[in-house]
C-alpha cells in the first residue's frame, strides 16, 4: 500500500515549492540548506517513508529496471530524496544497461562521499550522500568519458525536479 502510494506521488507533475508531500514529515529536508546533517537512524525511522528508509539507512538495494529513473531521460536536477541535497544533472546520466539510474559525475565535489564496501564477498565503493550520509549505491569505473565512473544508484533514494521552461 505504501508503495502505490508512493509511485501516484511520483507520476505527478513536479511541484514548484521545495517541499511535496513525500517530503511533510521530514524537517531536514532543504535543497537549499547545505549544512552536514547528523540525525541518527531512530529519527530518520520516524521521518521517512519505510521504503526510503530501508535503501537510505538499511542499504537495500531495490531491483533492477524496477524503479522511477532507470530508463528516464527528464532534463532537471536530481536530490537526495532524503535530505534534498543536490547531487546529479541530469547531462550527467547516461544509458546503462544495468537497470539502475546511471550517472558519471556528480553535480558538486561533495555531493557524495565514498565508503569501502566489502559485504557479500566483493569489494564495492558505497556512494553517500555528502550532506545526510544516507545509502544512495555504488561507484563503478567501468562508466564513459570523460569520468569513466558509473554512480550506480537507487531511485528510490533520488528525487527528480525538472527544469523550469
Ligand atoms: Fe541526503
Amino acid at each position: 500500500m505504501a508503495m502505490i502510494t508512493l509511485s501516484c506521488q511520483n507520476n505527478s507533475p513536479s511541484m514548484s515549492n521545495e517541499k511535496n508531500t513525500q517530503h511533510t514529515n521530514n524537517p531536514y529536508y532543504s535543497r537549499t540548506d547545505t549544512t552536514v546533517l547528523n540525525v541518527p537512524d531512530a529519527e530518520w525511522k520516524k521521518v521517512l517513508p519505510d521504503s526510503i528508509y530501508q535503501v537510505a539507512r538499511n542499504k537495500a538495494t531495490e531491483m533492477a529496471f524496477s524503479g522511477k529513473y532507470w530508463k528516464f531521460e527528464g532534463l532537471g536536477i536530481y536530490y537526495c530524496a532524503v535530505c534534498g541535497n543536490a547531487l546529479f544533472r541530469s547531462d550527467s546520466k547516461f544509458a546503462s544497461s544495468c537497470g539502475w539510474p546511471s550517472f558519471f559525475q556528480t553535480i558538486r565535489k561533495n555531493s557524495t562521499i565514498y565508503k569501502t564496501d566489502n559485504t557479500y564477498g566483493m569489494s564495492r565503493t558505497e556512494v553517500l550522500c555528502g550532506r545526510c550520509n544516507s545509502h544512495l549505491g555504488h561507484i563503478f569505473d567501468d562508466g564513459p568519458p570523460p569520468t569513466g565512473k558509473r554512480y550506480c544508484m537507487n531511485s528510490i533514494v533520488l528525487d527528480f525536479v525538472p527544469d523550469k521552461q
